[in-house]
Order: structure tokens, then sequence, then C-alpha cells
């Protein structure tokens, strides 16, 4: 193939950070994507931040508020646990598609209504009635990427939100628990006010369609936390958004042609406040696994792989996340909602306990000169997919030459001292002792 034609659907961040990683790469990358179409704030963590600046997203990194502090209101315990960046989601998108017009990428506006794909390459048909033809497809279209059911799926879960005005104030959010779910609020510096709560779709006490914002509001009204929030005389009942909030992990991440990344890939639960974190996470990997498969088919297999592994790696731990904040719970255990939550997706530790006879040298797959190679990497339990560089050194020969009795002293011989306190470090966090 002379000059792939790459197609990125969906330029949320998952979508851009893989074109913009694309064009670094010297691919000339289309994207095509519909404006969001409604206003929503969520709320995001310094290492999202990180991601963002990571990908190059500098104009959506900027577009963040200030850090404000975030209120936990969970199984009877009141708490400013820690702080929260807001992010305006409309502010936000504009500013990524910014980031792509930066790097060269003019980001074509437009719906797309149907895909036709085979091993030859893509037929992507726009509502305008526009056709456009891809040998390599990235589908970045979130949530409303087209799913086919999906592999593994959570307590089907829904989300309403409610949007309202009221007069400035600074910069704060809060999550709160009930019996049937839970709510995140937030109120930006300019008046603006977000009220979400997420429920059991099943939910017996949800009213038909028509009656959700009033329904909403009255919940609203019932919070002492919201009310504190917002102030008493919360008047308007706002706008109101429903969406499915439902962690789904796609059936398969690619195709010969064709990869997932960010929420089309895997979406979960909002409430470990990872979305925009986990996007980015599969988006950063996907411009490597893609030069893989364009230009070394050869290893196009084991790229593909090293992307699934990942993207199952990544939901489990965020799943397991979301698992165990709603298991923070403990006084509703038996309500059909926490019940179902604090389970799935299994039992598993999120984190399991350091043991170094367990920590051992394989061969797997690693991101090298931005494609996908085979490595040795140390794989410890609470890294299954192994580790192979800790800031620049590699991990298996110094790991092996422990476990064949060498002291650490020899080990680290020749390293300059700041990386052999980290390596020390890290070492001992394995449960590395001299004997
Ligand atoms: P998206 O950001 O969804 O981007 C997809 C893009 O594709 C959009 O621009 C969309 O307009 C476009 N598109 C969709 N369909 C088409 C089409 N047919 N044609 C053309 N373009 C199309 N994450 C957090 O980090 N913090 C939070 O507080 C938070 N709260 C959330 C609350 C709820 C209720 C939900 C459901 C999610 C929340 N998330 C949160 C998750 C976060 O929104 C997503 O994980 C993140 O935006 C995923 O990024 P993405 O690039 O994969 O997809």
């Amino acid at each position: 193939m002379s000059e792939p034609r790459i197609l990125v659907l969906g330029a949320g961040p998952a979508g851009t950070a893989v074109a913009l990683g694309l064009s670094r790469l010297g691919y000339r990358v289309r994207v095509v994507s519909d404006w969001r179409r409604f206003e929503a704030v969520e709320g995001v963590s310094q290492r999202a931040l990180d991601g963002l600046h990571h990908a190059g997203l500098i104009s959506a990194l900027a577009s963040a508020a200030a850090p404000s502090p975030r209120r936990v209101v969970w199984s009877g315990e009141d708490r400013v646990i820690n702080q929260e960046y807001l992010i305006d989601r409309p502010r936000f998108d504009a500013a990524l598609r910014q980031d792509l017009r930066t790097s060269g990428v003019e980001p074509i506006e437009a719906r797309v209504r149907q895909v036709e794909s085979n091993e030859h390459g893509h037929r992507v048909l726009l509502e305008s009635g526009v056709t456009l033809e891809a040998d390599f497809l990235v589908e970045a279209r979130g949530r409303q990427a087209p799913l086919a059911g999906g592999r593994r799926r959570g307590p089907e879960t829904l989300s309403l939100l409610l949007r309202w005005h009221q007069p400035a104030g600074p910069n704060t959010s809060a999550v709160e628990s009930f019996k049937d779910g839970w709510s995140w609020m937030a109120r930006m510096g300019d008046g603006r006010c977000y009220w979400q709560i997420t429920l059991d779709a099943a939910n017996a006490e949800l009213p038909a369609k028509e009656y959700l914002a009033n329904y909403c509001a009255w919940r609203r009204g019932r919070s002492a936390l919201a009310r504190e929030l917002f102030g008493n005389g919360i008047s308007e009942t706002g706008e109101l958004y429903a969406r499915s909030s439902t962690a789904i992990l796609f059936h398969e991440a690619s195709g010969s042609n064709w990869l997932r990344v960010g929420d089309a890939a895997m979406a979960v639960d909002p409430l470990s406040g990872n979305g925009i974190f986990q996007s980015l996470s599969s988006a950063l990997q996907a411009p490597a696994v893609i030069n893989t498969m364009l230009r070394q088919p050869d290893r196009g297999q084991l790229a593909r792989q090293f992307h699934q592994q990942r993207i199952d790696h990544l939901f489990l731990r965020f799943a397991r996340t979301g698992r165990d904040f709603h298991a923070l719970e403990q006084r509703w255990l038996e309500q059909p909602f926490w019940q179902a939550r604090c389970r799935w997706p299994d039992a598993e530790p999120l984190h399991v306990a350091a043991d170094f006879s367990q920590v051992h040298v394989v061969r797997a797959s690693v991101i090298r000169d931005d494609t996908i190679a085979e490595s040795e990497v140390v794989v410890t339990a609470d890294q299954p997919l192994g580790i192979w560089h800790l800031q620049g050194i590699e991990l298996a020969p110094l790991v092996r030459t422990l476990q064949a009795g060498a002291r650490l002293e020899q080990v680290l011989g020749g390293i300059a001292a700041p990386q052999q306190d980290m390596l020390r470090h890290w070492l001992i966090t394995q449960g590395y002792r001299q004997s």
C-alpha cells in the first residue's frame, strides 16, 4: 500500500489523540465527526490532564477549569477527599478540534450515517450524502459507535443530567449516594449548574420520559447536599439529558483494517470518574498498533493482540475500581442497585499483594520505535501485561540476575544514583528483600 487512506470516526479525546499520533508518524489522516449534541460538564483527575499533555492535546488541556474541591457524601460520611478539574464538554470538544487543526488535520464536521467495510477497505456514508473512502478506519465514535451487543456488560445503568443557570459562584462539585443510586453535581464559576443522578435502568420508580425532568428536579430538591451546593431556592427544573452509562466492553477491538479506541472499544461506569483518562489510555497506544498493521503486516496479528490485551486489562481495572467504590457504601447492601454493582465484574482484588517469588520474565509485545515488537518484560501480580522499562532501564535482565542470586549492589552497580534509588524502591514495592 503506497499512502494508506486513514479515516478516524469521532473527534472526542480518543479519536483526536489517535489522529495526532498518526500525523506525527507521517500519515495523512482525515477525521470526521459530529458535534456533541448536549451540554455537559465532566470531572477529571490530574492524571487525565497528564494524559492530555502526553497526547499533545494542548488546547484541550488549557480548557480545563482550575482544580476545585470535591465533596463526597458516601456511606454516611461527609468528606472533601480530593480535587477535581471540571471540564465543560462543548468547550473541551471545540479545543480538541483546535488541536487537530494545529497539527494540520482539518476535521470534517458531519454525521456518519453508515459504514460499509470489507477486507479491501471502507465506504463511509455521511448524512450530507457525501461518501468517504478509506483503507483503514479508526472507530472512535464513543458510546454512539455501533455496538452489536458487546462482549461484556455491567449492570444496565442510566444517568439523568439536569442543567440550569444560577447567579455566578465558585467552581465546586460533589458526589452523594442514595438508596437506589448516586448523584454528581457541579456548579461552574459562571453560574451553570449540573445535577446528574445515576440509577439502575430498571429502577421501578422512574416515570415516563415526559416526566423525567420533573422527577429529577424533585429528587434534587430532596437532597440536603444539593440544596447546600446550589442554594435553597433552586427554582428552575432545568433541561434534562438522559444517557446510558452501562459499562461495556466491545467484542473485538480490531479487525485486519480497523481499530476501535476510547469508549467505542470499552466504556466504563462514570463512578470511577476515569472515562476521559481511559479513552486516552487506549488511544495513546493506537498509532503504534496501526503503524505496525500498515507497515509491518507480518506483525499485524501481534499488534492487534497487544491492543486487545490492553483494552481488556483497562476494562477490568476500571470495572473493579468502580466496584470497590460502590462497595464503600455500606448502608444499602441489600438494595438491588448496590448489590449488583458491589459484585460486578468479579471478586478479584484490584491490587494483588506484592510477592517477589511470583515476579517473572516472559516474552511479550511492547511498543518499540513506534511499532509493536516482542521483548522480554517483567510480569508482576499487579502488572500481568509486563513492564519493559522503568525510566529507560530494562527490567528483565535486572530481575533475572537478582533471581539467579546476585547481590543488589552488584546488579545496580554502574547505574546512576537517582535511578538506583528508583529501582531499589520499585524492587521493594515488588516484595524484594535481600537475604
Ligand atoms: P466521545 O468523547 O464520546 O467522542 C465521540 C465523538 O464522536 C463525539 O464528538 C461525537 O459527537 C462523535 N460521533 C458520535 N457518533 C457520530 C456519528 N454517527 N458521526 C459522526 N460523529 C459521531 N469521564 C470522565 O473522565 N469524567 C466524568 O465525570 C465523566 N462523566 C460521565 C458521565 C456520563 C453519564 C457518561 C455516560 C460518561 C461520562 N464520562 C466521564 C465518560 C467520558 O464522557 C467518555 O469516556 C469520553 O468522552 C470518551 O471519549 P471518546 O473519545 O472515546 O468518545
